[in-house]
């Protein structure tokens, strides 16, 4: 290709924690010279919701050169080591979602496998017995990982809780210093070229704004994808029909917690997540089953006084019909929306820009790439609802009707599939690229109490009874590593 056929200039339309990731990575990555531009409008404001991470979240604060203890402090953030679910395979039961190594692999066999065979047995296994992550969050400990560590420390993996309205300002500060210009404008429209390609930005001031790639980052607007583009949008409301969101803050009134706390609730979910000066709140609802007003009620009955009035949040679960159509690849909530049970929108933004980059086009934006590029992202947006329709389609709850209506939902066939193979086999055979592993759909299955009915077969009772002593240092490491770990608390001072 020749140099004058290459990307040049970058519109990013949005300065959400999108807007500014993308800006932040795509100056990282791309060639010096390529001009990057963040419109932002005055008059619309960010969502300012979106605070809990997943691992992958801290790869990227090296990728960005970010120092994490300085990030920690700027965004008053907590260590999050996973999920604990609460009420959601019956009333008064938890389960966990831990991050980090399960046990060990042994004999090529995944320890989870060997963790059935100890519960057939009714040795009554914890999963914090061989998870360093859970074990330390149900003691509100925490430590860093030290991957030279012999025992269970090595495995470990955290991310971040945070304010995310002060990271989107962080990021922003990080992209000025690196070169991205910001223009305070609201966009209004755009021309199109002959052949549908967006041409300019026209702003509501009457000026406009020329690009070779544009980027919408610009929230459930869609203000270029779908108001310009008009891409449409695949509805995924009869699979998860949570369509609404009350949050409020509150302030801490106890220790923070290292994970957060998502609790199931009459129609959905509530979330808790811990930050160094405020605990974030939420209800998580389906419209077709709670009113507003009983949503907020029943959430400020939960969290007692909030530090500012609750804000009701409104979405549809699905996606874009393209994510990336002709010059203009849409990122964030305005390619789509999946609920925040398992915290995945900010690292679908990051992992949508790594993608980018491995497909970046040329001014010919080859089709054929662009396809590549939307297929990848699709089947990663699929495999995330299926993870998260497993929480809801498990559970055993049928003490209300949204609980029964989830229940009794029809399967996609790739969920379908997996359920009948982890039910016939314990087994769970993750597919490249997917960004929950076997061990995340087994922590959900064992969760929920669901049980395979076969256990498998090259670990019969005499490699079972192998294994013991190896499952004995393993339990030995975690409680260890517990024991010597600082509350998590420490890690910030007093404030509770
Ligand atoms: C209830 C709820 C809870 C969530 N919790 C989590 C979580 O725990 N973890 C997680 O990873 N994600 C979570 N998310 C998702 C997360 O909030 C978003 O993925 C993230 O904040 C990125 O948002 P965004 O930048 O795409 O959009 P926004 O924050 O909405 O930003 C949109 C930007 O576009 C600009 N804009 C809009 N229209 C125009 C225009 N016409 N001209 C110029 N600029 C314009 C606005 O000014 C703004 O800057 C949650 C979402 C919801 C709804």
């Amino acid at each position: 290709m020749s140099e004058s056929g290459c990307i040049r200039t970058i519109a990013i339309v949005g300065g959400g924690t999108a807007g500014w990731l993308a800006a932040c990575m795509l100056v990282r990555a791309l060639p010096a010279g390529t001009a990057i531009t963040v419109i932002e409008s005055g008059q619309i404001g960010p969502i300012g919701v979106g605070e809990a991470t997943i691992p992958p979240f801290i790869d990227l604060l090296r990728f960005l050169g970010i120092d994490e203890r300085e990030f920690v402090r700027a965004n008053g953030a907590t260590y999050k080591l996973g999920i604990l679910y609460r009420d959601w395979s019956r009333l008064g039961r938890d389960y966990w979602h831990p991050f980090g190594t399960f046990g060990a692999t042994i004999g090529r066999r995944p320890f989870h496998h060997y963790w059935q065979r100890a519960a057939a047995q009714g040795l009554a296994p914890g999963i914090a017995d061989y998870s360093l992550c859970a074990a330390l969050a149900e003691a509100g400990k925490f430590r860093f990982p030290d991957p030279r560590a012999p025992g269970a420390a090595a495995g470990l993996r955290y991310a971040l809780h945070f304010d995310a309205a002060s990271v989107a300002g962080f990021l922003r500060v990080l992209a000025g210093k690196l070169g991205v210009q910001r223009l305070e404008r609201t966009v209004a429209s755009a021309t199109r070229r002959a052949d549908g390609f967006i041409e300019s930005l026209l702003f509501e001031d009457g000026g406009r704004l020329g690009a070779d790639l544009y980027i919408d980052c610009s929230g459930f607007h869609g203000v270029l994808i779908e108001q310009v583009l008009g891409t449409g949008y695949v509805d995924w409301g009869d699979l998860l029909p949570c369509d609404r969101a009350v949050a409020a803050a509150t302030a801490l009134c106890a220790a923070r917690p290292p994970y957060t706390l998502s609790r199931a609730r009459a129609a959905g979910w509530q979330w808790r997540i811990p930050l160094q000066h405020r605990a974030g709140n939420g209800y998580v609802y389906s419209s077709a089953h709670l009113s507003d007003t009983a949503a907020s009620d029943d959430l400020l009955g939960q969290i007692g006084a909030p530090l500012a009035p609750p804000r009701i949040l409104r979405f549809t679960a699905g996606h874009r019909r393209r994510l990336w159509s002709g010059n203009c690849v849409a990122l964030g909530l305005a390619s789509g929306f999946l609920e925040p049970l398992e915290s995945t929108s900010i690292q679908l933004v990051i992992n949508g820009v790594f993608n980018l980059l491995d497909h970046f086009p040329d001014r010919a934006f080859d089709p054929a790439n662009i396809e590549a590029y939307n297929r990848e992202l699709l089947e990663e947006l699929a495999h995330i609802r299926d993870f998260l329709l497993l929480h809801y389609w498990g559970s055993g709850r049928d003490d209300a009707p949204f609980w029964r209506d989830v229940r009794a939902v029809r399967l996609p066939d790739s969920l379908a599939q997996r359920i009948e193979l982890y039910r016939g086999t314990g087994r769970i055979r993750p597919r490249p690229g997917e960004l929950f592993t076997d061990l995340s759909w087994f922590y959900i299955f064992a969760g929920l109490g669901i049980r395979p009915a076969a256990l498998d077969p090259l670990i019969d009772a005499r490699a079972f009874a192998h294994a013991q002593a190896a499952m004995q240092r393993l339990r030995q490491s975690v409680a260890a590593e517990v024991a010597a770990a600082h509350a998590h608390d420490s890690f910030f001072g007093a404030g509770a």
